[in-house]
C-alpha cells in the first residue's frame, strides 16, 4: 500500500504536462517504493516503529516530486502520516477534517521567533479528552518546501491561525548535505520529525528515523556517483542495532 508522500507524488506527477527533470538526478530505472536506483533500494531497511505521534506534511508543489525529499522517509516510518499539497487559493477538507479530529493535538512546527510569543510553546503537553481518556495524540503539522515556500504557507493558510506553535531549539548543525539552503540552521523536514518525536517522548522512533536519513542519504549519493553501497557503515549498523537485528553477515 503507497503511504501518503507516495500518493500526492502520484497525484502531483499526473497533473504534470512534463516531466519533473531534478536537478542533479539521475535517470536510471527508480524503485517505485523508495525512489532509488534498483541498483541502490532500500526497501529491505524500511524501519517499523509503532508510534502514537501523527505527522502531517503540508508539501510545497513540487516538493513531492523531489527524489532528495525527506517527507518520504517520514511516511516510510510513521504509520499515521498525511501529505497534502498546499496551495494558496484551496485547501483539501480532508486536511481541514483531520484538524479538526479529536484525537489529535496538533501544533505547526515552525520557528518561533517569527510568531506571536503567546503561541509559542517548546514542549508537547498533551490534553486529555476527559478524565478517563488516554491523553490526545501529537499530530506535527511540517511545513515542507524551502524557507520561502515555508513562510509562506505560514503566513498563508489561516486555518494554522489558531494551533499552536512548536519551536525547536536546534543547537545542533543540521548534516543533511544533500540540498543547500539559505539559512545554516533549516534542518530537512526528517529531520524536524525525528526532534518532533523526541520531543513527544518517542525516543526510539526519533533516533530511527534519524539514522534512517543517513541510510538514506549515503545510498541516495552512491547511486548518484555510481558507487556501490557500504551495507555495514555505521548508519547501516545503527538502524540494525535500532531495529533489534543481527549484523549483517560477512561474505566470503
Ligand atoms: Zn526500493
Amino acid at each position: 500500500m503507497p503511504h501518503a508522500v507516495s500518493l500526492l507524488r502520484a497525484a502531483r506527477l499526473a497533473r504534470s504536462s512534463k516531466p519533473f527533470l531534478a536537478r542533479g538526478g539521475f535517470k536510471r530505472d527508480r524503485c517505485a517504493d523508495c525512489r532509488l536506483s534498483v541498483t541502490h533500494c532500500m526497501c529491505a531497511l524500511r524501519p517499523s516503529v509503532p508510534t502514537r505521534a501523527g505527522m502531517c506534511l503540508l508539501m510545497a508543489d513540487v516538493e513531492p516530486l523531489k527524489p532528495s525529499n525527506t517527507g518520504w522517509l517520514i511516511a516510510d516510518m510513521v504509520a499515521d502520516t498525511f501529505a497534502f499539497g498546499w496551495a494558496r487559493t484551496e485547501t483539501d477538507p480532508a486536511l481541514l477534517t483531520l484538524l479538526k479530529d479529536p484525537q489529535w493535538q496538533p501544533f505547526v512546527v515552525f520557528p518561533g521567533e517569527f510568531v506571536e510569543p503567546e503561541r509559542v510553546v517548546h514542549s508537547v503537553n498533551l490534553d486529555h479528552a476527559g478524565d478517563a481518556q488516554p491523553p490526545k495524540r501529537p499530530l506535527f503539522i511540517l511545513l515542507d518546501g524551502t524557507w520561502s515556500e515555508a513562510r509562506k504557507m505560514f503566513r498563508k493558510s489561516p486555518y494554522l491561525d489558531a494551533l499552536p506553535v512548536l519551536s525547536l531549539e536546534l543547537a545542533q548543525i543540521s548534516q543533511y548535505k544533500l540540498r543547500r539552503s539559505r539559512r545554516d540552521d533549516h534542518f530537512c523536514t526528517s529531520e524536524v520529525a525525528s526532534l518532533c518525536l523526541s520531543l513527544a517522548g518517542e525516543e526510539l522512533a526519533a533516533q530511527t528515523l534519524e539514522v534512517y536519513l543517513d541510510v538514506f542519504s549515503h545510498h541516495y549519493l552512491q547511486a548518484k556517483n555510481q558507487q556501490p553501497i557500504d551495507w555495514d557503515d555505521a548508519a547501516h549498523q545503527r538502524l540494525r542495532e535500532l531495529a533489534g537485528q543481527p549484523p549483517a553477515p560477512v561474505l566470503a
